[in-house]
């Protein structure tokens, strides 16, 4: 792949789980969070991943919030849009494809398969849902990223490609650090990112990120490996111990600052659109 001194910046503003009370900084109206996200583009964030929440900021599909929330970013600036299809436990399959279904992203979200989820409940992906989302995804011209949270994940996305359901060319994003899936440290990054080379040659993108405290460790080694990264308050609030990000904007700041050490630059929407090939249009299949 070229512009290997790019490095594309996701932004996850808001997330399903943190509340005000958390932090009294996470944006979770449409209209917080399109500010938030504007100002994350204009801090130069190449991606931004978008969860809604309800009116008692409970996490949601709810169509009508995904709408005004796109809607408010499409209007102010070219950030490449990546919905969640993951938006609350126990949401049944075709409200969890609604809104990329209906107000077409470039990206969406796609967790690879099913886990236990910090020991008290399922978060569920089953064969029969993840088989309907590859196929309405590249229907809907959406590329999906592919969440890992555990490396069997990374064979669920092999069995779909071999079948031809999904794109050519994966891109993963490796979620380290959840509750019940692999922990935020550099050996299972590491491992996740050896088998996709072993499996796809150099024929996949693939970003990182840690949870909570292991956002730093992931982020620095997944800079220093080439890889991409996500940062915002739907993995870590805190900008250092004790202290909270004011505005998901501060982990853009940082984050640009840091690549610009290593020499490289935070990819603009359009390079990121170039670099993942998002097409907005059904892409070529890896089988067709
Ligand atoms: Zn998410």
């Amino acid at each position: 792949m070229d512009n290997t001194d790019k490095v594309i910046l996701t932004v996850a503003c808001t997330g399903a789980w943190p509340k005000k009370s958390d932090t009294p900084y996470v944006p979770l109206t449409p209209q917080e969070e399109a500010d938030d996200i504007v100002r994350c583009w204009e801090a130069g964030a190449s991606i931004a991943h978008i969860h809604v929440r309800d009116d008692a900021g409970n996490p949601s599909m709810n169509l009508d919030k995904f709408a005004q929330t796109v809607d408010l970013v499409r209007s102010r600036c070219d950030i490449v849009l990546n919905l969640t299809t993951s938006g609350g436990l126990g949401v049944l399959d075709d409200e969890r494809m609604k809104p990329f279904q209906a107000l077409r992203p470039e990206m969406a979200s796609f967790d690879a398969g099913t886990m236990n989820w910090a020991h008290t409940t399922v978060f569920e992906n089953s064969p029969k849902f993840l088989e309907k989302l590859a196929v309405s995804m590249n229907e809907c011209g959406v590329k999906p990223e592919f969440e890992i949270f555990d490396a069997g994940m990374i064979h669920n996305v092999l069995h779909y490609r071999k079948k031809g359901l999904i794109q050519d060319v994966p891109h993963f994003q490796f979620v380290l650090g959840a509750p019940g899936g692999l922990p935020a440290e550099v050996k299972s990054m590491m491992f996740l990112l050896e088998t996709c080379k072993e499996n796809l040659g150099s024929n996949f993108t693939w970003s990182a990120f840690g949870i909570g405290r292991g956002h730093l460790p992931i982020l620095f080694a997944a800079l220093s490996l080439g890889g991409h990264v996500r940062v915002g308050m739907e993995d870590n609030i805190f900008y250092r111990k004790g202290q909270l990000a004011k505005s998901n904007a501060e982990f853009v700041e940082r984050t640009k600052r840091t690549v610009a050490e290593l020499e490289k630059s935070i990819a603009t929407p359009e390079e990121t659109r170039s670099m993942l090939g998002l097409q907005g249009s059904p892409g070529k299949l890896a089988n067709a």
